[in-house]
């Protein structure tokens, strides 16, 4: 197993040591594993709900029953706080539950009214599907892919990111200790630039990937050439726009423990502050003050509020990220550097004077970094809001939530949440728009994605026109 040239490997960001590694697998291995993942399709399609249902309620159990043990693999591997790894476990647990109890009914036949005979939508599933996904969050990713295929009656092969193996074989492993069979859910050890060739396996029904667009726009681009249908997850800058009318400490504690929540790694992290003129003064001495109560340290501990980045090449880029603003004329209020101590940790920084010619304004900053604007008007507060390709998620923050919706309205993305910052729940649909992405994950219109929603019509003959 272990293999020193290998990239898949477990590296601690908290001291950057080298835990273990794993064989990158052969071409042969990975087709064979693809091979294996068709023939469990031709039966697994054909297994009822029930017992479908009854496996994933136990993958479930088993993450519920196994969640600090879990919880402290994703820590070690991707460097996040462990009560996050804990509570990313627990949501897991409750996504594989709401799609094994809810999938039989969404995957019902749908009636259709028509003038002449019956007509219904069977959904029918497709096949293998090839899902990439990135190491943010080790456990919920692989659930949001696997959870509605595996129930819908696909078959899956799964790419995980190379830092964080051990989760991806634990989640192999829950499968099969929960008693599904063998070739159903598969995971693959592969580093992510030798995935494309995978696409046109014609075994591969289809294709998801959630992770940066360069990596999407290869694996799209491969699917696009060969026919085959994907859903795309990308990255995001989402705005945080503070409304006039807004309880500016509310405002203030969401916005900066919602950027700082796993270190700033969130696709859909408050990357973009916008407050009005009115309350800026007051808003940015508060996130001043909030910034001195946090705590950079072991993500092993309870009261520790900012863990390391995922790598010590994340921590590198992102400071690489804060000086270019820095040397564009961006004011660097706070943080800004690599923290004093062993391990890939970046400070809290707090940016302001960003400006439209400023690369910050247009890239995803993915690290603890707080970047606060100013607006005069709602409309150009909008406009900035919007001033960007990606269109993920967005947060608007006032007490008249009738006023909030209206703005909510306006702004371009997938997903937008009044007075908090990402929330995520099974029932929930999760996905972007623009630059972001296409597709949804989680919620009823997750399980329709790689589904043939197939027409039967029922005439008799001679009234069929
Ligand atoms: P990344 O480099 O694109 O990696 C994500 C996954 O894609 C990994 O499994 C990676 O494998 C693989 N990969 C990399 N290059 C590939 C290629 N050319 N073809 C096929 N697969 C490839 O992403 P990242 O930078 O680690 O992750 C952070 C990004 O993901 C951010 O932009 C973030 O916003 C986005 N994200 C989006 C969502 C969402 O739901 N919209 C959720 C989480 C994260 P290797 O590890 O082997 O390179």
């Amino acid at each position: 197993m272990e293999n020193s040239n290998s990239t898949i490997r477990t590296v601690n960001p908290f001291n950057n040591e080298i835990v273990k590694t794993f064989d990158t697998m052969s071409h042969e291995q990975v087709s064979s594993i693809i091979n294996k993942a068709d023939t469990a399709y031709k039966s697994w399609k054909k297994t009822s709900f029930a017992t479908r249902s009854a496996i994933i309620h136990k993958v479930a159990e088993i993450m519920r029953k196994r969640k600090r043990e879990l919880g402290e693999l994703a820590t070690l591997e991707m460097g996040k706080l462990l009560k996050e790894s804990i509570s990313e476990v627990e949501l897991s647990a409750d996504i594989f539950d709401y799609y094994a109890k809810n999938a039989e009914k969404l995957l019902a036949d749908k009636k259709l009214e028509t003038p002449f005979g019956e007509a219904f939508i069977s959904y029918d599933p497709i096949g293998v599907i090839l899902s990439v996904q990135p190491w943010n969050f080790p456990y919920y990713q692989v659930t949001r892919s696997a959870a509605p295929n595996i129930m819908a009656g696909n078959t899956m092969v799964l790419k995980h990111a190379s830092n964080v193996p051990q989760c991806a074989k634990l989640m192999e492993d829950i499968f099969i200790e929960a008693g599904l069979p063998d070739g159903v859910y598969n995971n693959i050890f592969l580093p992510g630039k030798d995935v494309e060739p995978l696409v046109s396996n014609p075994k591969i029904a289809a294709v998801s990937l959630t992770g940066s667009e360069p990596a999407g726009a290869s694996i799209a681009g491969a699917a696009g050439s060969k026919a085959k249908k994907s859903t795309l997850e990308l990255g995001g800058s989402d705005p945080f726009l503070v409304l006039e009318d807004a309880d500016i400490d509310d405002a203030v504690e969401t916005a900066v423990y919602g950027r700082m929540w796993n270190a700033g790694q969130v696709c859909v992290s408050p990357k973009r502050v916008i407050v009005p003129e009115k309350r800026y003064d007051e808003f940015l001495d508060k996130v001043k003050s909030t910034f001195t109560k946090l705590k950079v340290g072991n993500p092993m501990d309870d009261d520790t509020d900012v863990a390391p980045l995922s790598t010590e090449k994340a921590a590198r880029d992102v400071v690489k990220q804060i000086e270019k603003a820095k040397e564009q004329g961006a004011h660097i209020l706070l943080g800004g550097k690599r923290a004093d101590r062993p391990g890939a940790f970046v400070e809290p920084t707090l940016i302001t004077g960003v400006t439209s010619e400023m690369n910050a304004y247009y890239e995803e900053i993915f690290g603890p970094v707080f970047v606060l604007y100013k607006y005069k008007t709602l409309d150009e507060a909008i406009n900035l809001a919007n001033a960007t390709d990606f269109g993920l998620g967005g947060t608007v923050f006032g007490t008249d939530k009738k006023k909030a919706v209206e703005v909510a309205r306006q702004i371009e993305t997938g997903m937008v949440y009044i007075n908090h910052v990402t929330g995520i729940a099974p029932e929930l649909p999760f996905g972007g728009a623009k630059r972001s992405g296409y597709g949804r994950e989680q919620g009823e219109a997750g399980i329709y994605e790689f589904v043939n929603e197939k027409l039967i019509r029922v005439t008799d003959s001679h009234n069929a026109y």
